[in-house]
Formats: structure tokens, sequence, C-alpha cells
């Protein structure tokens, strides 16, 4: 659970990232694995694994506000960017912490793989 949760540890700063913004409810750091120019990752501190348990509107709508936020700061915003959220094996999610990709920075091909 949270005690070895990779994204738990990154909340406790007991894992070093390149956290891009903070608040009480929100973390938001560089992927490790860039896929895009702007590759970041934004979760509620709140250990939540995936979209399947999240129950709070406010937790689910704040990660969207929030990458909204950093795509500014990025100067992604005009050209556009994508806001992802992988749920399970088939979506390819890997972290059992909720997270909102965003990928931003060159064109992004559609439908993704
Ligand atoms: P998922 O596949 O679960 O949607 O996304 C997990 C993401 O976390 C992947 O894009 C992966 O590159 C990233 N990731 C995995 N381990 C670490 C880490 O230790 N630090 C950071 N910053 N990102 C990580
Ligand atoms: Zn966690």
């Amino acid at each position: 659970m949270t005690d070895s949760c990779l994204f738990c540890r990154i909340v406790r700063k007991e894992i070093p990232a390149t956290v891009v913004y903070e608040d009480e409810h929100s973390l938001a750091f560089r992927d490790i694995d860039p896929k895009a120019p702007t590759h970041v990752l934004i979760i509620p501190k709140k250990h939540v694994p995936s979209l399947n348990e999240a129950d709070d509107p406010e937790t689910i709508g704040r990660l969207l506000l929030v990458a909204r936020s950093i795509a500014k700061d990025e100067g992604i915003t005009a050209d556009g960017y994508r806001t992802v959220l992988n749920t399970g094996a088939n979506a390819g999610q890997t972290v059992f912490h909720i997270h909102v990709h965003l990928l931003g920075g060159r064109r992004l091909g559609w439908p993704p793989g």
C-alpha cells in the first residue's frame, strides 16, 4: 500500500523527482522516461490506486486543473497537449497510484497504440 507505493514515496520525498508543482493536495513531477518534450505526471498526495477506486470528485477534478496550469507554465497551451489517465492492464497502467499524464511539445498521434 502506501508504504511501498512508488508515488507515495515520491510524495514523502523518499525518492527524488523533478517536481514542477506542489500544493496541499497535489504533486506534479517530470516522468522519468518522457514520451514527449513535456511529460509531467500529476498525482493526488492521497493514495488512490486508480480511477476505479476514486470516489472524490474534487480529487479527480483537481488533477486536470493542475495539468492545465502546468501546460500554461510549459508554454504548450496554444499548440495543444494531451492529458491521459491509464486505468488497469489493458491501458498499460504500471503504477497503481492514480496519475494524469500531461504530454505536449510535439504532434501526438491518434488513436493511441
Ligand atoms: P502508467 O504506465 O502507470 O500510466 O505510468 C507510470 C509512469 O510513471 C510511466 O510513464 C513511467 O515512466 C513513470 N515512472 C515510473 N517510475 C518512475 C519514477 O521513479 N520516477 C518518475 N518520475 N517517473 C516514474
Ligand atoms: Zn500511493
